[in-house]
């Protein structure tokens, strides 16, 4: 499908991409650049577990990166500050309040780093996703943009336009790594729960 090219807002052209992993992100970084815009790579995702999982989805993402030749910036692995923000949120649903929490705690940093370096706009590949929820994502994006003032939080639907698409085609030309879950200890759990075999009728 034909792809208009992207414009950021107020005419910026440089971007801080928050990324969770190399398949949701390689669409969005690939639609970026043929939009000539100048876009940094922000991997900040202490709610992944275990540390053997970040670390895989963490260089997969490198690996897309080093091949196009952008910037990436690798912020902390916090995950005792993760699992402390998410105390006695184990059995919250997805899209609960526990994912509001760690979507506050990654894009909060993500801002952060944006108001510091001197960016004007950033944004995240969490919403592409067909398993989260656009909107519980946008509004995380503008709180935390609302904490940085001059800072903006781009809102953009990367699921348009064949988006979703786009992302399924590179994720095989690149051959990603396709994690199973969403990230966390709790999402782990419940993905191994459902893959278990169901009881017998009794
Ligand atoms: S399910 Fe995903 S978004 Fe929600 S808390 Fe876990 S890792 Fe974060």
């Amino acid at each position: 499908m034909e792809q208009n090219p992207l414009t950021l807002p107020s005419g910026e052209k440089r971007v801080l991409l928050h990324c969770c992993c190399a398949p949701c992100a390689a669409s969005i970084i690939r639609r970026m650049l043929d939009s000539g815009l100048d876009v940094t790579v922000f991997f900040y995702n202490p709610n992944i577990y275990p540390r053997s999982e970040y670390e895989h989805r963490k260089s997969e993402l490198v690996r897309y990166v080093q091949k196009v030749r952008i910037p990436f910036v690798d912020a902390d692995y916090d995950d005792q500050q993760w699992l402390e923000m998410t105390r006695g949120r184990g059995e919250d649903p997805e899209r609960g309040e526990r994912c509001n929490l760690c979507f506050d705690m990654r894009l909060q940093k993500a801002a952060a780093y944006a108001a510091k370096e001197g960016f004007k706009v950033f944004t995240t590949t969490l919403g592409i996703s067909r398993w989260k929820d656009l909107e519980q994502v946008t509004r995380a994006g503008r709180r935390a943009a609302k904490l940085f003032p001059g800072l903006v939080y781009w809102e953009h639907n990367w699921r348009l336009q064949g988006g979703t698409d786009q992302m399924e085609q590179i994720a095989k030309e690149e051959n990603f790594y396709r994690q199973r879950y969403c990230g966390c200890l709790y999402s782990l759990r419940e993905s191994i729960k459902r893959s278990l075999p169901k009881d017998p009728a009794p």
